[in-house]
């Protein structure tokens, strides 16, 4: 049987049947014939095809109904899509909604944060009614925390134990956490140490840090994860002990400055001490303590310590014996300039009172005076007459000038020697001034005193006065008067004074007495 003739039965079917030649009818009767003749095509099992896609409910209710074709099928479902009992889906949004809920509470007690955070919000969302688009935005939210979770962290605890990431709570319980701190590095805040080590190789007394210190520490600080690694462990230690090796350099060379300035500062103090003049015990002492500070070798701290000890207390004992010394001396000085002041009043008061001339020893003029005075009474009053004899050196301002004014002493002293030779024992001779001398020849006349100046004036005359090589020469005029052949001592002195002069003006080297 072929296509025609399965047609012209369906066709023969409708008109016994009574039926009109509608599509559906058509179709119905054509399939009717098709599978009474064998023939399976497509469209005649489009029905139980999309029958069977239903659930149970619905095609009991099928059954029910006789739905026999599409169209039916069509009608049905848009029937009882318009007959959905409204209830049901309520019901069912309502338990969809819990269930969420209950969901999103136990993901908001879980123990990630995020997660908790968004659970949270997400309640949030619920309760209000959301509109479509915000559940969709959520949702998406949700879509980008799974995509991003990222679990990794767990393998930090691996260090500690076994990780049993399905169970977290299991993993924490089984932690040992009494072992943590025999557990490797990594464990713990790594940052932490790092930054603790960095700052213990950090040197304390050398000023500049060393370069390969400081590329460990910057190496260690950027990642802490370093101080785990067994290369960097064995670079740590070998920057400790370069730390140690700086400080230690720095240390050598402060004591080494320090001694310097603790040697400079002993040998000034010995310096000192041997430029004073005091040579006590003690100071001697001090000295040879000193000196065996500056042959001992300094090598730490303790023996700087006590070098500047011993010198501190040498120049507090030096100091104190200095200090009293001077407070002494300066009692010693006072006493001293005071006697020294007594003694010059004394001086004075002597030389007020003095009778001998300083240089020739003999009578000087305040004397000379007064013994005149002395004869002038004894003259008044038992009528003792008395010569007296002016003498007076012949250009003796030469002997100066030609020898020095020492000279010129020496020749004085010499002629007083020679006036003192020539004169008795109670004969008064003296020096008036200068290169003047005055004798008074106690009861002796004009004679007399004229004999006494020829004997003075030749003797000077033989004479030869030495003064260191050179002989010097000199003569002596002499002017002669006495008491009774005057009126008054006064007039005597100047009629003696008179003589002299006319002696002095025949030419010198004479005696005149008239
Ligand atoms: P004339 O013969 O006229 O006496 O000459 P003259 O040089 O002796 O006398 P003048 O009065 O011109 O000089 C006296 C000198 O004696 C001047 C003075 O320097 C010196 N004369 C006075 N007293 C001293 C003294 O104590 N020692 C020394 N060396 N010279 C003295
Ligand atoms: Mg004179
Ligand atoms: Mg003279």
């Amino acid at each position: 049987m072929n296509i025609q003739t399965i047609i012209k039965k369906a066709v023969k079917r409708l008109e016994l049947e009574g039926k009109l030649l509608t599509p559906d009818f058509y179709a119905e009767a054509f399939c009717k014939e098709a599978t009474k003749a064998g023939f399976a095509t497509e469209d005649c099992s489009k029905l139980e095809k999309f029958t069977a896609s239903l659930n149970k409910d619905f095609q009991d209710e099928l059954k029910k109904y006789h739905i026999k074709n599409i169209s039916e099928l069509s009608r049905f479902l848009i029937s009882k899509l318009n007959r959905t009992n409204p209830s049901h889906c309520a019901n069912l949004l309502e338990s969809q909604s819990l269930f969420i809920r209950r969901v999103l509470q136990v993901v908001e007690v879980l123990h990630n944060k995020e997660a908790t955070e968004l659970a949270k919000r997400s309640l949030e969302l619920l309760n209000r009614e959301p509109s479509v688009t915000e559940i969709d935005q959520f949702r998406q939210h949700w879509i980008n925390f799974i995509t991003t979770y990222d679990d990794t962290f767990l393998q930090k605890l691996k260090a500690l134990g076994e990780v049993d990431k399905t169970n977290l709570k299991k993993t924490i319980e089984d932690l040992n956490l009494t072992n943590l701190c025999d557990k490797p590095l990594g464990t713990i805040e790594l940052s932490t140490i790092a930054s603790l080590l960095v700052s213990s190789l950090t040197p304390s007394i050398a000023p500049s840090i060393n370069d390969k210190i400081a590329d460990i520490s910057q190496r260690i600080r950027s990642n802490p994860q370093l101080l785990q690694s067994a290369s960097v462990e064995a670079e740590i230690k070998s920057a400790i002990a370069l730390r140690i090796a700086l400080d230690k350099q720095s240390v050598k060379e402060m004591i080494e400055s320090i001694d310097g300035v603790l040697d400079k500062l002993s040998l000034r103090l010995i310096e000192m001490i041997e430029s004073s003049d005091s040579s006590t015990i003690e100071i001697q002492k001090i000295k040879k303590e000193l000196e065996s500070y500056n042959e001992k070798t300094i090598t730490n701290f303790s023996v700087a310590h006590k070098k500047i000890y011993a010198i501190a207390v040498a120049l507090e004992k030096n100091t104190q014996a200095l200090t009293s010394d001077l407070k002494k001396h300066s009692n010693e000085v006072n006493l001293l300039s005071k006697k020294i002041e007594h003694l010059e009043q004394e001086l004075q008061r002597a030389r007020e009172e003095s009778k001998e001339d300083f240089l020739t020893k003999l009578y000087n003029k305040r004397a000379l005076e007064e013994l005149m005075n002395i004869k002038e009474a004894e003259f008044e009053r038992h009528g003792h007459n008395f010569t007296v004899v002016f003498l007076d050196l012949d250009h003796f301002k030469d002997v100066n000038d030609t020898y020095g004014h020492d000279a010129g002493d020496a020749v004085l002293f010499a002629f007083a020697k020679i006036l003192k030779n020539e004169a008795r024992a109670v004969d008064i001779v003296g020096r008036f001034g200068g290169e003047e001398f005055i004798a008074i020849l106690g009861e002796t006349d004009i004679k007399g005193g004229v004999v006494f100046a020829e004997k003075v004036r030749e003797k000077l005359k033989k004479s030869s006065l030495m003064y260191k090589d050179n002989q010097i020469k000199l003569t002596v005029s002499c002017g002669v008067s006495d008491r009774k052949s005057n009126f008054s001592l006064q007039s005597l002195v100047k009629s003696a004074d008179e003589n002299l002069y006319k002696a002095k003006n025949k030419g010198r080297d004479r005696v005149v007495y008239k």
